[in-house]
């Protein structure tokens, strides 16, 4: 099996190779979690600068549990 025209990056969020495919739509980062993990660290920042009082990410995932 060829790899060599497949060009591989690191995934900013948990440094895991990341294959920079077409097919990749996440790339650099590995999965659509790292993306929105990464997208989330400067959103935040931005909201404490702000000082905004905005309901905590960690609530999302409890869509879950339906
Ligand atoms: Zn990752």
């Amino acid at each position: 099996m060829k790899s060599g025209k497949v060009r591989q990056v690191d995934c900013p969020t948990c440094q895991a190779v990341v294959l920079w495919t077409h097919s990749n739509k996440y790339r650099p980062f590995c999965s659509e979690r790292c993306k929105l993990i990464d997208l989330g660290d400067w959103a935040t920042e931005k909201r404490f600068i702000a000082g905004e009082h905005v309901y905590p990410d960690v609530g999302e995932d409890s869509e879950s549990i339906l």
